[in-house]
Order: C-alpha cells, then structure tokens, then sequence
C-alpha cells in the first residue's frame, strides 16, 4: 500500500489545526485537508464522523508485568479479600500442573493497613506455594508454604531495603513490603521461562495498541526481559514501539553502565520498533507503604519518613556515569524528598557532566514541595505524571492521605501548577499498577473526580487541565519524552504516519463519558494497521 487516504471524519492534529482530512504515503504523513483529498489513493478509510488523532504515547509503564498478569489468577476488580482467595482457589484447581501459584494486581486497601495474612490463603491453596504481588507491585502476599520454601520464620530479620510485617508475638504475617522482603520469597519460586515473556510482551503491546497506544516506556527491565523484548522484535510480535528502561540496581551499579552501553547496541541492531535509551532508577518507594521519603515525618507514624532507595553519593556517581554514555535518566520519585533528591542529582549530573540535550524524566511526582516546583522547567526535567491517581479513589482516602496528614496531602500530583511553571509534562498509567488506557485517564486528567464525581469540581481543582492540555500529554509530551518529537507526536506532512482512530470526537463529549462511550477503531505503526476493532454487532431490527 503507498498511499491511504482518510477521510469524513475530524483529524485532530495537536497543532491547534483541526482538519477533516489526511494521506499517508510509505508510512509517512503526505497531506491534510483539501490537499489529502486531491489525487488518487490506493486504500481510503471512511472515519464515519470519528476523530483522528497522533497515536497515544505511554511514558511509564510495565508491559512484562502486564502481560504476566493477564495470565495468572485475576486479582483486580474484586470487592473483598474472600472474593481474592476464591479466584485463587480456583485457578489453583485449574493449573494442577503449576507447582507456584503466582500472581499480581491485589488491592492493597481490602486489608486494614494493606496487611494480609499467609492464613487466609493456606485455607484455600494448602499445599502449594501462592505468593501474589499488589497492585503497587512494592509488596508481597504469600502463603505459609512459599514462606516455609524461602526459609523465612520470626528469626529472619528486616533489611534496609525490606520489611516483613510480623504478628504480636514475631511469627511472619504473609506479608512482605519492598524490594528484599519481597525478593526473599521470590527468588525461590521457579523462573519464568524466555517463552513466557516473549508471549506476556506480545499480549501486553497488542493491548496497548487496541487502546491506540503507539509507544510505550518501559520503566522497569532487567538483562533476561531484553533477550525476550530481542526474541519478540525478532519474530515481528511487538504491536507497539518500546523504549526500554534498563534498571539500575543499587547492588550492582559498578558494572552496570557498560552492560547498559552493549544492550544498546545490540538493541539499536533489532529494528525500528525498539530501543534501548533510558536508564530506570528508583529513588524511593510509595507513600501507602511508607516508603516514599518524605522531607517531613509520615502524619500517622512520626518515627519514619520513608526508605530511600540509594545511598545518595552512589545514586550521583551511578547517573553520572550512564549520563556520561548518553542515557536518558527516569528516575521514579513519590515523595516529596524523593522528588527533591532526584532534582538535586539531576542538577548535580548537568554541573559534572556539562550542558546536553538530555531530557530527564521524574516519574510520578507524588507529592511535590512548593520550593521545588520552578525547578522542573529550569532544569530541563519532565514530568511524568499518572492521571488516573489525581482523583480521591478508595487508595488515596483510606491509605494515601492518613499517611500524608491532610496539609501534604494538597500537594500531590501538581499537573495544573507544573504546567503553568513551564514544565513539560507527559502522561503514563504505570500499566498494570492501573488502567493502561488513556481514555481512562483524560477524563480524570480534565475533571479530577473520582467515578462517583466527587468532589464536585475537583479535588485540588487548580491542578485540573483543559482537554487539549492532557491529549498534548498523551501525544507530543510522551513524544517528547521520546527524544521523537520531529518524527511523532503531531500530525504534520513528513512525520510518521502512527495513528489513532476514536469512533467519535471526544471533545464534544462530558468529560465523564469519554470512556464508557468512546471505542479506538484503529491504530497505526508508520501507516501499518496494528489494530481493528472487532465489528459491533448490528443491533436487531
Ligand atoms: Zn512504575
């Protein structure tokens, strides 16, 4: 196919320009309006009064983890733990061949204080190990035999960098909290094969690219996922471009700027679809496990305030080190002193390693102090924000903003503010932490209400966004961030053809009903189409 018109609908082009138009020729946009309508095309798709517009980007995301997780038992969507144990009960009954059962995706807020017992799923799976992360994937529930198959018991102590809640009297809860807590169990369970993950990340970008998604951040990969990420773009299963973010790990560090430099290579040899450009560090953990590092103590535990991650001098040498190699830095920061330590090594990075075209990215940007807000723009950093949690959901009432005291709790997810500072913002879903699509996360980006659209208004309703502004985040902000912005982002004559398709023009729509009532028709790879909606059913007459 060379040239492909599309037509009779609105083609929304992230200029400003809107049009009724467009033409692809070799993957590329030829022309707009009267201008794409002239000549002969060799296919030409009627839009049917839908709206056109660039390809959604995902600036954040975990596609192996999704793609697993829609495979083990389904943990999200239930309304209690009993449901939880029965769905694991049951798939349990229905894999007898698997010796663990593992899975992901719980709501943590089912439990009081997201503390869940080992017993409650002995009554369900007793003979085999169960260990299934939360949905933050910070934190681990598992059976008494996984923790028997770990050799964990009262004696095993706490580490730095894990907790291991405890009953009154020393015996293991069942539930770990971060990375070495979680780890001890996990590190004993049987390896995920290559062919796992090659087949989690061909469903997880073929999700994607059905909810018009076009590029996604990979923002957590280690050596074995590149080889599948390799395999997968080798035998053309990929359905969406992926930049991967090569986790930088506070144990090993030392070795790992150069290993970073030899995947780039040889991912750069695979194709157009995936590179390997970013290097992921964490700073700090998350505020409903009291692990994102606060500049003041937690509201309701004053004898904590938080878990950094890194030793901050290692955390300079480590950036600088990969900075030095041309590497985009996207360092995960939820608290405020998170946030704070992350601007700082930034800062520090540009004074060492002088002044490039470099694009950090702070993801999450949890809760942001006021004395750090212009330093985003002033640095060059973006903002990588999730806009399905700026909104009083079960999480952010009950966990979020007891942790935070309701002062600290005001500043979380400044969308509106850092957008006024000049900064650039793009958006993400941190997919499968929540829902990867963004027609999920628009409506929340404008309105900041919850389903129940409360709080009427908003919640922090100054940090609320026009609909321009968050579908400008979605498409060039992620393009941006993307080092892409001259090639995607935008629908301009020359740039690539990636592309969206939505059943109907959203901005005519309550900001309310644009998820339930608007469906991605189609989605395209450089003028390839990598989604089709399965036709509606006619309805009867
Ligand atoms: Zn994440």
């Amino acid at each position: 196919m060379t040239r492909t018109l599309f037509r009779n609908g609105v083609v929304w082009t992230g200029t400003g320009a809107v049009t009724h138009a467009l033409s692809v020729r070799y993957g590329r946009i030829e022309a707009l309006g009267a201008a794409a309508l002239a000549g002969d095309a060799d296919e030409t798709v009627d839009l049917d009064g839908g709206l056109l517009l660039p390809a959604f980007g995902d600036g954040h995301c975990h596609p192996d983890h999704g793609g697993f997780e829609a495979s083990g038992p389904r943990l999200k969507g239930h309304g209690g733990v009993a449901e939880i144990v029965e769905e694991v009960r049951r798939h349990a009954e229905a894999h007898p061949e698997d010796e663990w059962i593992t899975g992901a995706g719980y709501d943590s807020t089912l439990a009081p204080d997201g503390l869940f017992d080992a017993r409650w799923l002995d009554a369900a799976v007793p003979g085999r190990p169960v260990a299934l992360r939360a949905w933050d994937y910070h934190t681990l529930w598992c059976n008494t035999e996984a923790m028997r198959r770990a050799g964990l018991s009262a004696a095993t102590p706490d580490t730095a960098r894990g907790v291991f809640a405890r009953r009154p009297d020393g015996e293991l809860l069942g539930t770990m909290l971060e990375w070495d807590a979680v780890d001890a169990v996990l590190r004993v369970a049987p390896p995920r094969t290559a062919e796992d993950t090659v087949a989690a990340l061909r469903r997880a970008t073929e999700i994607f690219a059905a909810a018009g998604v076009a590029w996604v951040q990979d923002a957590w990969v280690e050596p074995e996922t590149v080889e599948a990420y390799l395999t997968a773009a080798g035998r053309g299963l990929l359905a969406t471009r992926v930049n991967l973010g090569l986790r930088a790990d506070p144990e090993r560090w030392r070795d790992q700027p150069e290993e970073f430099a030899d995947i780039r290579e040889r991912v750069r040899a695979a194709g157009d679809l995936l590179t390997a450009n970013t290097v992921k560090f964490f700073v700090d953990g998350i505020v409903e496990n009291r692990t994102a590092s606060l500049l003041a103590p937690y509201g309701d535990d004053p004898c904590t305030r938080g878990m950094p991650i890194w030793p901050y001098e290692e955390l300079l040498r480590t950036l600088a080190a990969v900075d030095a190699l041309g590497f985009q830095a996207h360092l995960h920061a939820i608290g405020d002193a998170g946030v704070r330590t992350a601007l700082d090594a930034i800062e520090h990075v540009i004074r060492v390693n002088g002044p490039r075209d470099r694009r950090p990215v702070i993801a999450h940007v949890g809760v942001l102090d006021e004395a750090d807000l212009p330093r985003f723009a002033e640095l060059g950093v973006i903002a990588n924000l999730q806009p399905l949690w700026a909104r009083t959901d079960p999480a952010m009432v009950e966990l979020t903003i007891p942790r935070l005291g309701p002062e600290r709790a005001r500043r979380q997810y400044p969308i509106g503010s850092l957008l006024r500072s000049g900064a650039r913002v793009s958006f993400g879903s941190d997919w499968p932490v929540t829902d990867h699509r963004p027609l999920s996360g628009l409506p929340v980006a404008v309105t900041r209400e919850n389903a129940e659209r409360q709080p009427a208004g908003g919640w922090l309703p100054g940090e609320r966004v026009t609909l321009e502004e968050a579908l400008t985040a979605y498409t060039a902000g992620v393009a941006y961030q993307a080092f892409a912005e001259r090639e995607r982002g935008l629908l301009v004559p020359g740039m690539t053809a990636d592309l969206a398709w939505l059943d109907r023009d959203l901005r005519r729509l309550d900001p309310h009903d644009i998820a339930s009532r608007t469906a991605v028709l189609g989605t395209w790879l450089a003028g390839e189409r990598v989604f089709t909606a399965e036709p509606k059913p006619l309805a009867p007459a």
